[in-house]
């Protein structure tokens, strides 16, 4: 439900209102408008009833919302959604790219890496400390150890780090060390996980589920931001289709889709998406095309000895010319790469 105030309303009428939703249990959201205000209201399980408000004084129109998520989608929240990370807004026209390699694996290789992303102009680095495998045989990532090699990193270049939260259990400790906390795409429907993550205040990157539609994948990021956390993005990663030639169907029709339903900003991860090298940076050049806010591409100097994801994996050369051809792509749609705000290093 969406309460439309009049424009010359008081404010001892737009707090009745609020008395008012607050009485019947339910969370009241003021919406500042450009001719006046709105009320949204969340928390009621089944429709409510539109006279319970349009009588009120100070209330123009009260009506109906019919899209289930009510936080993530553009009813209640027209403008985009601007991230903050770091020295970086994510969700404007400037794009962020985040590179690293799929696994932290050793002190060398993550911190080779990650001068070599910067170098190539990159604006954050990856790297999985927790990772989701489908085989409990393969490498599973080096835990605590991994964040603190990550912020060594971060400590040496100035990039801020994003990585996997895979567990309530670990969620403390990645948090103590992440700059964005990554659900991957098997956790976007762990609902419980979510909720945790929305009560912090750290930007949130939300993958989408291997099967997941648009609506399922708002609703995940609803959890986040009813909790509290208005700090989400979304990632298109690919869905499981029956294409057999890729590792997934990238979905790059979900980039204006989602700018359409939701102001949250939307990055694309063309390397899980096709899951070969060679298609990576087209798919890349097409996903900043299409309009996505940022990129999420693994990057490795040795991809043969990759304990994770070596076949998809860009040698530092082959994204350094992808930088370049991003930016330029960005540029003939009124973009660019994003700078940063303050003088990062
Ligand atoms: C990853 O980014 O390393 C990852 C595991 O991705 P996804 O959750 O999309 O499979
Ligand atoms: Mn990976």
């Amino acid at each position: 439900m969406l309460i439309l105030m009049q424009s010359d309303h008081t404010k001892k009428q737009l707090s009745d209102v609020l008395a008012k939703v607050r009485k019947l249990k339910l969370q009241p959201h003021v919406i500042p408008g450009k001719q006046s205000v709105a009320v949204g209201i969340t928390g009621n399980s089944g429709a409510l009833d539109p006279h319970l408000f349009d009588g009120l004084p100070g209330v123009r129109e009260a009506v109906r919302v019919s899209r289930p998520y009510k936080l993530s989608g553009r009813d209640f929240k027209h403008e985009d959604t601007i991230v903050p990370i770091g020295p970086y807004n994510l969700g404007g026209p400037d794009l962020i790219v985040i590179a690293g390699p799929c696994a932290v694996e050793s002190e060398e290789q993550m911190l080779r890496i990650a001068h070599a992303v910067k170098k190539a102009g990159a604006q954050m680095l990856r790297g999985g400390a927790f990772k989701p495998r489908t085989s409990p045989y393969a490498f599973q990532g080096l835990g605590k150890k991994g964040l603190q090699l990550l912020a060594k990193a971060r400590k040496e270049t100035g990039l801020p780090i994003v990585t996997e939260v895979l567990d309530q259990r670990s969620l403390e400790d990645v948090a103590e060390y992440a700059d964005v906390l990554q659900v991957g795409a098997r956790n976007m429907q762990n609902f419980a996980l979510l909720k945790e993550i929305g009560k912090l205040r750290k930007p949130v990157m939300l993958k989408r589920g291997l099967s997941a539609t648009l609506d399922e994948w708002l609703m995940s990021a609803e959890y986040l931001l009813s909790e509290g956390n208005k700090n989400v993005f979304l990632c298109e990663r690919g869905i499981r289709a029956f294409s057999d030639h890729a590792r997934n169907t990238l979905d790059l029709n979900a980039v204006p889709a989602i700018k359409e339903l939701s102001h949250l900003p939307i990055i694309v991860d063309p390397s899980h998406a096709t899951g070969v090298r060679a298609r990576v940076a087209p798919m890349a050049r097409a996903a900043v095309a299409a309009g996505a806010h940022g990129l999420m591409i693994e990057v490795h100097d040795r991809p043969d000895q990759a304990l994770c994801d070596g076949p998809q994996a860009l040698h530092p050369d082959d994204f350094a010319v992808l930088m370049r051809d991003i930016a330029a792509i960005s540029a003939a749609i009124g973009g660019g790469l994003a700078v940063p705000k303050y003088g990062a290093k």
